[in-house]
């Protein structure tokens, strides 16, 4: 059975050292549940060069997702208006308050422009709060949504109890353990036809893909390998068919 580690976390950002909402920080291990084979062509992780990922810069974790893209090579930019949008391969919706995040997008115009960019082949990868944007049905309570990544999400839906806690399951991206954060992560209820399921944890979806668009439930900017960061790079360059040149 797989473990947290003991050893320091020191990739981890200092507001993220504590749990959230007072919840204890658990020692609960998982055994991994195999999720199955692997999709083809994305598993290598060669390494991206050449691609510039917009991450959206509002409040959240958009800091640190890139960090983990610059360790990867990959060019980023914060994304505040439109036109931060332009000349992006990819974008980052990040984990925080999605009711925030919403209420800006829509105040922004980003709203209608994330839809457009999704619509023209532009990877997104939303993670936690982001997952919750891309969703096309929100629970608890409903909440409008970019409606693009056909699935239900229930906000919070771990309750206090895997409020915040961290734990390592299998998946399809690589062999090792993947190491998923949660901090009051919602619950992928439901996925729709051809959602491929990348990762589950507790029987539950938590990372997810359909062509250009990903959602995670958990936070892969703050675990101390780059897998599910590389996975989205892979998408990015395929998608817009550059090639991939390596970041060890
Ligand atoms: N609970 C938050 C929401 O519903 C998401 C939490 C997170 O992104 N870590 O928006």
């Amino acid at each position: 059975m797989l473990c947290q580690p003991e050893d320091g976390r020191n990739r981890r950002p200092a507001q993220h050292a504590a749990p959230l909402h007072g919840e204890k920080r658990g020692t609960a291990c998982r055994a991994p549940t195999r999720t199955g084979g692997a999709s083809p062509g994305l598993t290598n992780f060669e390494g991206v060069l050449g691609v510039k990922i917009g991450i959206l810069a509002v409040q959240g974790d958009f800091a640190a997702h890139a960090a983990r893209l610059a360790e990867l090579g990959a060019e980023t930019v914060e994304v505040r208006t439109v036109g931060d949008l332009d000349g992006c391969d990819g974008l980052i919706l990040p984990g925080g308050e999605s009711t925030t995040q919403l209420q800006f997008l829509q105040e922004e115009g980003l709203f209608e422009a994330v839809k457009k960019f999704a619509a023209e082949g532009g990877a997104i990868f939303g993670t936690c709060a982001g997952a919750i944007l891309l969703a096309t049905e929100v629970k608890n309570p409903a909440q409008t949504s970019l409606g693009l990544l056909d699935m239900t999400v229930l906000r919070n839906g771990y309750g206090r109890q895997l409020a915040s806690d961290v734990f390592f399951g299998s998946s399809k991206l690589t062999d090792a353990p993947l190491e998923m954060v949660f901090i009051r992560a919602p619950i992928i209820e439901r996925v729709g036809p051809g959602v491929e399921v990348l990762a589950e944890y507790g029987g539950k979806p938590v990372l997810v893909q359909k062509g250009n668009l990903m959602a995670g439930t958990f936070h892969p900017e703050l675990a101390r390998d780059t897998a599910v960061h590389r996975y989205f790079l892979q998408l990015v360059a395929a998608r817009q068919g550059l090639s991939a040149s390596v970041a060890p």
